[in-house]
């Protein structure tokens, strides 16, 4: 049987984080201890791998690398060809902590450089290096200004679809976690985040509603009708990410990176290629995330990560820097 072909995955092994960023996109400033369990992780790869094949998957967070076993998931994902690339993406905090056996395990390591981090971008790079060239994977450090709000409580029904027509992250991507499959990582988390931040209870535990389970019966034709579905997700009338995408050559070129697993990697390895998409970017755009529309509610909130009084509990709860 063909598998099917989905650019990206997105597999958070742990919900928490060792940062407390306010508007972070995953939410992990409101989860204080979870973890994709391993068992259900493997029964989920086990049916996965029969019907899907992933370009690349990224282990993220919350930050993967609080997750102790977390070379375990990805060797099993790898042993049962679950993906053509498999990525970790860090805030780089525990880089000392990353084992050989995990190092070894990965094709690509992007580190999300946040301004609280004591090392700069360059130490980061001096340290990462050698142990790419050793260890065999290419690596990526973003430097990281801001965070794009994402988070609302005040878009119409209208504006929701629009978002969700216009959204590429179900075009190229999805979110794995805990025996379901998504189409995107929000419904992960909005319930938590209506109801602590906005003392909003849902009807629905959008958990389940917004995705499928991976372990019933016939999941091929259930992810073919999930996919297909114009229906909106629940999440998308509390997220902005869809109405705040452009349509830039850009945005373009970068899906298409995402389409092939093979130009993933050299996306990676020729980071020149990046920043030179990224100033392209900057041309098109007169601020990252500051898009102008039509609507009020549609402008990007932009914050710079620090340093905005505007940012509660912009904090670190954990080790500012990896190498102490
Ligand atoms: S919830 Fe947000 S990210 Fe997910 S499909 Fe809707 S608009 Fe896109």
């Amino acid at each position: 049987m063909k598998k099917k072909y989905i650019p990206h995955a997105e597999i958070p092994v742990v919900e928490h984080c060792n940062l407390n960023c306010k508007l972070c996109n995953s939410h992990a400033y409101l989860v204080h201890n979870s973890t994709y369990p391993f068992e259900q992780f493997k029964k989920d790869v086990d049916v996965l791998s029969a019907h899907v094949h992933f370009g690349l998957i990224t282990f993220m967070g919350g930050e993967p690398l609080l997750c102790t076993n977390l070379e375990e998931y990805i060797r099993y994902a790898r042993a049962h060809k679950l993906a053509g690339v498999y990525r970790i993406l860090t805030n780089g905090l525990l880089l000392k902590k990353m084992s050989p056996a995990l190092l070894s395990s990965i094709d690509v390591l992007e580190i999300s450089h946040y301004p609280e981090m004591k090392e700069t971008v360059e130490e980061l790079r001096s340290f990462v290096k050698p142990l790419a060239k050793k260890y065999g994977f290419v690596y990526y450090i973003k430097d990281i200004g801001y965070f794009n709000e994402i988070d609302t409580v005040s878009i119409s029904d209208k504006e929701a679809k629009e978002g969700y027509e216009k959204c590429t992250r179900i075009s190229y991507g999805c979110s794995i976690f805990n025996g379901y499959y998504y189409k995107c990582m929000r419904p992960k988390t909005t319930n938590l985040y209506l109801e602590k931040v906005h003392g909003i209870k849902l009807e629905h535990d959008l958990r389940k509603t917004d995705g499928i389970e991976i372990s019933e019966d016939n999941f091929a034709q259930r992810l073919d009708n999930y996919l297909n579905s114009t229906t909106m997700l629940e999440s998308c009338k509390y997220c902005l990410m869809g109405l705040e995408q452009d349509n830039s050559f850009c945005q373009r070129f970068k899906s298409l990176a995402y389409k092939k697993g093979w130009i993933v990697k050299l996306y990676y390895k020729y980071s020149f290629l990046y920043n030179g998409y990224k100033k392209i970017k900057k041309q098109v755009e007169y601020d990252e995330g500051a898009h102008t529309k039509d609507s009020l509610y549609v402008k990007t909130q932009t914050h710079k990560v620090l340093g905005n009084k505007g940012l509660k509990n912009q904090s670190l709860t954990g080790n500012e820097s990896f190498t102490s």
